[in-house]
């Protein structure tokens, strides 16, 4: 069915998106040494990904590329929108 295909064309690649990460929880283990490590202005880290949400409680980190860097940043929003806590 043409419908049903342009639903799954609509949601692919946004797969698991809309469900919040688990508070604090890696969402799998990373071999990358310095996946998830604080990220303070300046520093640099070859091939990784620096995520940094003002106004977060999360403070600049850097991850991997891919899902560890789509985690950091879901992470550090979630903290921002909490901001008051
Ligand atoms: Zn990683």
């Amino acid at each position: 069915m043409a419908a049903r295909k342009t639903a799954q064309v609509w949601n692919g690649g946004m797969t698991g998106a809309s469900r919040p990460p688990t508070a604090h929880t890696r969402p799998r283990e990373c071999r990358e040494p310095h996946c998830g490590e604080p990220a303070p202005a300046g520093s640099q880290r070859a091939r990784m990904v620096r995520v940094s949400v003002p106004g977060s409680r999360e403070p600049a980190r850097w991850y991997c590329r891919g899902w560890c860097a789509l985690y950091g940043q879901a992470l550090a929003d979630v903290q921002a929108i909490g901001g008051a806590m």
